[in-house]
């Protein structure tokens, strides 16, 4: 069975989320279970110069915004992401420093438009055309508004593979301008409803959810919200329109870059039988070194709180910075917080630890170091998320031994068990939910929280619990491969 990931991040040559960890970890666990998998991105600048040797497979020029590119195909190996890696290269396009979508400034490049048609052109072709790779796929799975014209110039081909089409987040919908969708010389008919118009513009991701032959998103709970006004971010009509191929396949983590066993960057290690209690403790006191605060037995018994993400509205954010007076009203409460984004949550996040040093302890921007630490570190992890399609953090913090209070949503409702009085009977809870977004119903579920972190005996069931669950990527991955067979793969090899 032979699929193509189409996609513009994999995790660790360039991720800004969730998206980045996802393209490096289900390609391998497919790999593992017997099918073909080579991954397509972009070549960015900070990709190429990670890479040692490359191939040229061969040139095409490609379409773009009123010109043509010359576009060179780059084979890298499987050094880095354990399959086969192959780039897209068109050097005024993505030979750019920094971040994959953003000028260094922080505004959007002006041309991702043309960027991210130009890559779809090519992959379709690639796709498509033995000539090419001699290797061809029989799916290609597209990843988000990036990868999702992918699908549609498929459409246009003659020997096109079956396409499958995965939204990790409808609110980046890859939306553009009437004027680019001519510059960009898209076949005339596209512009409908019926195919990528969106309300006066147009959306690369609708091009993925109309041209595919079958749709997944990343949890099953977001697969049903999506469908609906609230989380449908004007998309929910041609969702439900579309429901006869869409589904949702709960994402999976690595279990060897997230395992508290035998994580690298974590000083003390444990596991759900061995030393979990010891080691997380270790752990916290090293964090809490680590951030300048005078660890004693006292200060490790006092609960620690983490938050790591996007400091944008979708995590929730506004909604924590709103909770936290209160929340530090208990005086032995400290909270560890790792993200950057918007401005406006990073002053008043600032402002706070001004206001409460010692006790909001603020790291503003990326750390995959860090990220591990908080994971291993605290006591509870939150996640105030307004929709989460999947949700990658609760997941490490459930294998860490942190139980998440989350926001009943998406892939947050079908990953974390709430901890009522039914659940902790029956030994099944391993967090907590709220269900209004809301500082108030964030808080009540901490202050449920606080008191079961008081009472160490069911505390202690709901740890192991929590380290008990499988969020490996085994099962999610058998569900890709019917999926693919659905859609023809694996009919001449298998
Ligand atoms: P999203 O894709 O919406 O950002 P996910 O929870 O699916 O959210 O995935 C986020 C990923 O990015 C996780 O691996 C998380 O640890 C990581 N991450 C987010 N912000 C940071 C940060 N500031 N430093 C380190 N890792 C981060």
């Amino acid at each position: 069975m032979k699929i193509l990931f189409a996609a513009s991040e994999a995790y660790p040559l360039v991720k800004t989320g969730g998206l980045g960890d996802v393209i490096y970890s289900l390609p391998r666990a497919l790999q593992q279970q017997g099918a073909e998998v080579r991954v397509i991105l972009p070549a960015y600048r900070l990709v190429l110069e990670q890479m040692d040797s490359l191939r040229i497979a061969g040139w095409m020029q490609v379409q773009g915004a009123g010109r043509l590119h010359d576009a060179r195909i780059l084979e890298a190996g499987s050094r880095h992401l354990g399959v086969p890696l192959l780039l897209v290269d068109v050097p005024s396009l993505f030979d750019r420093p920094g971040n994959p979508y953003l000028h260094p400034e922080g505004y959007n490049w002006h041309d991702n438009a043309e960027r991210f048609t130009v890559f779809s052109r090519a992959v379709a072709r690639l796709a498509s055309d033995t000539r090419l790779l001699e290797w061809r796929p029989e799916v290609v799975h597209c990843h988000d508004w990036q990868a999702g014209l992918v699908p549609a110039f498929l459409s246009l081909e003659e020997q096109a593979p079956a396409s499958l089409f995965t939204i990790h987040n409808l609110s980046y919908a890859g939306i553009f301008s009437h004027q680019e969708f001519e510059q960009l010389a898209l076949p005339r008919s596209w512009w409908s409803p019926d195919a990528l118009e969106f309300f006066g513009n147009f959306s690369m991701l609708k091009g993925g959810i109309v041209f595919s032959q079958h749709i997944t998103t990343v949890s099953p709970t977001y697969a049903e919200e999506i469908q609906t006004p609230a989380f449908g971010y004007g998309f929910d009509g041609v969702l439900r329109a579309m429901r006869h191929k869409l589904s949702g396949i709960l994402n999976g983590i690595d279990l060897e870059t997230w395992n508290p066993a035998t994580d690298p960057f974590l000083p003390s290690h444990y596991s759900a039988r061995h030393r979990y209690l010891a080691g997380k403790r270790e752990n916290k006191a090293a964090l809490l070194q680590q951030l300048g605060v005078e660890v004693s037995d006292q200060v490790l018994e006092e609960p620690l709180l983490g938050f790591i993400g996007r400091l944008v509205e979708q995590k929730g954010i506004d909604l924590l910075i709103e909770a936290l007076p209160a929340l530090f009203t208990h005086p032995d409460v400290r909270l560890v917080l790792l993200g950057s984004g918007e401005s406006r949550f990073e002053t008043a996040l600032r402002e706070l630890a001004a206001l409460y040093p010692g006790r909001l302890l603020l790291n503003l921007g990326y750390s995959e170091e860090l990220s591990h630490r908080i994971e291993a570190a605290s006591d509870l992890f939150l996640m105030p998320s307004r929709f989460e399609p999947c949700g990658l953090n609760q997941l490490y913090s459930l294998r860490y031994g942190t139980p998440p209070v989350v926001h009943a949503v998406g892939g947050l409702v079908d990953t974390v068990v709430d901890a009522t009085p039914e659940n902790l009977e029956a030994g099944r809870a391993t967090g907590f939910h709220f269900h209004e977004p809301t500082s108030t119903a964030l808080l009540g579920a901490l202050e449920h929280a606080l008191r079961l972190y008081r009472n160490p005996p069911v505390w202690h069931q709901l740890i192991r619990t929590a380290m008990a669950q499988d969020f490996g990527w085994a099962r999610s991955a058998r569900r890709y491969l019917e999926l693919y067979r659905q859609l023809g793969a694996g009919t001449v090899d298998d």
